[in-house]
């Protein structure tokens, strides 16, 4: 059977050339970074070439680069980092309703520790508006963390707009640039953010493998405290065959954004389009046009998408429904939620999300298999009704 893998938004397979710079670094190359001979020393170059190649990728100085375990860590160490930086200062936190959960689940411990934290509506498109955020922000604020791209509907945040009004009214400005780093070309400078989170195994590196950008003179205290690694702002030995992986991960990523995702964009409309036209009553959740290259999400309106995916894992296809399994209980996707899809509805969702290993025979083959799939759901569900 076909196997047509469309979940690359829940991650990516390491690119072979990715692997074959890793691999000296687990036993050839296996020094400590921090050690003094030469072990030491050839562990300690590879690391800075990955730092230099993270912040090539990004358009940021080499020591703005502070590696992490991955996009969680990077997001938790920007609103930690900075809010307990800024202690006496000022102590307020503005986000928004769309945010993935390393940021909303940080907000809400930051808000039980006493911290004045917004959480912003959205609006149907999961976008910001950043009217919303100057009317939020205030002389407390210590900082705005809107992320780039949405990882559920894929809409792409006026972030640069956003960075402004942060900056006019004094605070810090986070993105979290996790899922927008496999499609759009990224320049920390031209976005004007003090700190922009990224995941390595979301362009084609290891997982467990991340990066915080922390602008110079932006105000971060470390959250993990330990060996002073990462110039005193991360403890921890560093992850050197994980680094590595990450640092070549961004450099072939930023060739691939001309090379790769022009026709990733174009398949993904092939989809989008043959799905439409094929699925009756299907509807394109997220930004029409300001969205991820590789993005389609749907709604089929009485076809459980958790039903969905599991019939088209049966026919070789992955894809994610969008909502999360919690403790038995499936909960609807709080990105469709904040973007007022009726709650009867937002367990209908399904996201496909493309990357560089998919054909056009693999759209065919899911425009062929999905439109049946829904019509037994719907019919299924209707039968029980
Ligand atoms: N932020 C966004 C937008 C994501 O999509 C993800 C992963 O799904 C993360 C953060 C977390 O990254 P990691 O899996 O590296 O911890």
């Amino acid at each position: 059977m076909r196997k047509v893998y469309l979940d690359h938004a829940a991650t990516t397979p390491v690119r072979p050339e990715v692997l074959a710079e890793m691999v000296p670094y687990f036993s050839e190359h296996f020094g400590n970074a921090s050690s003094g001979h030469q072990w030491g020393r050839r562990a300690r170059e590879a690391v800075d070439v990955a730092r230099e190649q993270v912040a090539e990728f990004i358009g940021a100085h080499p020591d703005e680069i502070i590696f992490t375990s991955g996009g969680t860590e990077a997001d938790n160490l920007a609103l930690r980092g900075c809010l307990s930086a800024m202690r006496g200062k000022r102590g307020g936190l503005v986000t928004n309703a769309a945010e993935h959960d390393a940021v909303l689940g940080t907000a809400e411990e930051l808000l039980h520790a006493g911290h004045a934290v917004t959480i912003l509506g959205v609006d149907q498109q999961a976008c910001v508006d950043p009217e919303a955020v100057r009317r939020a922000v205030n002389q407390d604020t210590a900082l705005v963390s809107v992320m780039l791209a949405n990882n559920e509907v894929g809409s792409i945040q006026p972030v640069g707009e956003i960075a402004g009004i942060a900056r006019e009214s004094g605070a810090f400005m986070h993105t979290d640039a996790v899922q927008a780093a496999a499609g759009l070309a990224l320049d920390v400078e031209e976005l004007g953010v003090d700190m922009l989170s990224l995941s390595a195994h979301k362009v084609y590196g290891p997982k467990g493998v991340g990066a915080l950008c922390v602008r110079r003179g932006t105000r971060l205290a470390p959250i993990l405290t330990g060996g002073g690694q990462e110039l005193g702002r991360r403890g921890g030995t560093e992850n050197v065959p994980g680094l590595v992986g990450m640092g070549k991960a961004c450099e072939l990523m930023k060739r691939s954004l001309t090379e790769d995702v022009p026709r990733i964009a174009r398949l993904r409309d092939r989809l989008r389009d043959g799905i439409l036209e094929r699925v009756p009553g299907a509807r394109c959740n997220g930004h029409p046009e300001r969205r991820l290259a590789n993005n389609a999400h749907f709604l089929f309106p009485g076809a459980l998408g958790e039903t969905v995916v599991v019939a088209l894992d049966e026919q070789g296809v992955a894809g994610s429904s969008g909502s999360a399994c919690a403790a038995g209980s499936t909960e609807a996707s709080h990105v469709l939620v904040a973007m007022g899809v009726p709650l009867d509805q937002a367990y209908d969702s399904l996201r496909l999300s493309l990357g560089r290993g998919t054909s056009e025979q693999d759209i065919e083959w899911v425009l062929q298999v999905l439109p049946p799939i829904v019509e037994r759901v719907r019919q299924a569900q209707d039968g029980r009704a």
